[in-house]
C-alpha cells in the first residue's frame, strides 16, 4: 500500500514512488518484517533548526505489535540504505 501523495511534477515526481517502494523494502529488511507489516511513509517539513527542510516519516503498522515509527531528517530523493539501516538501529 503507497500512501505517500504527492503534488510534484517533471523527473521528479517519477523518482518518488521508486524511492518510496526501495525505502520499504529497506526497512523491511532491515527489520525482518513479515510481508503483512504495513509501511506508511511520509515526506513532511521539518522546521528544526540545522536540519534539511524537509523530513521523512516511516510508519510501521502490524496487527502482532504497537505500531512503531521514525523519522530521517532527509528529502524522500536524498535517502539511502544507510540512513535507513542508522534510523531503524536507533529507534525505540
Ligand atoms: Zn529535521
Amino acid at each position: 500500500m503507497i500512501s505517500f501523495h504527492t503534488s510534484l511534477k517533471g523527473p521528479e515526481a517519477k523518482g518518488i514512488p521508486a524511492r518510496v517502494s526501495e525505502i520499504k523494502t529497506w526497512t523491511r529488511s532491515a527489520l525482518s518484517l513479515k510481508q503483512d507489516t504495513t509501511i506508511s511513509i511520509n515526506e513532511l517539513a521539518c522546521s528544526q533548526p540545522g536540519c534539511p527542510p524537509k523530513q521523512v516519516v516511516v510508519l510501521i503498522l502490524s496487527k502482532a505489535v504497537p505500531a512503531r515509527k521514525f523519522e530521517i531528517h532527509k528529502a524522500l530523493l536524498d535517502i539511502s540504505n544507510d540512513d535507513v539501516v542508522n534510523a531503524v538501529f536507533k529507534m525505540d
